[in-house]
């Protein structure tokens, strides 16, 4: 059974506990009306899936119910960290991103 260690209740917790919520650190373009098709486009529907190290949003959906941020290596699928939304993003080596 894959665990996933919440950055709120700081304990590991079974993976049918979680809600994958995709890509962190996408930030929303401001203000959102005045950008072109392309943008937008690329703003809401276009993501990086990389091989390797991803930065992903969490939800502990069956636990505290708060989003997260992890880092997870698509390969192994292992997660290397979680952290609490808001804090910056972490420098991984290999990260690609
Ligand atoms: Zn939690």
């Amino acid at each position: 059974m894959l665990l996933i260690r919440c950055p709120y209740c700081e304990e590991e917790r079974p993976e049918l506990e979680f809600r994958h919520a995709g890509e962190a650190h996408i930030a929303r373009p401001a203000p959102i009306t005045d950008i072109s098709d392309d943008d937008f486009e690329g703003y809401f529907f276009i993501r990086s899936n990389p091989k390797g190290i991803v930065y992903e949003r969490w939800r502990h959906i069956h636990g505290c119910a708060r989003f997260f941020n992890a880092v997870r290596d698509t390969v192994s699928d292992k997660f290397l960290m979680t952290y609490k939304a808001g804090e910056p993003k972490p420098e991984l080596k290999g990260s690609s991103r």
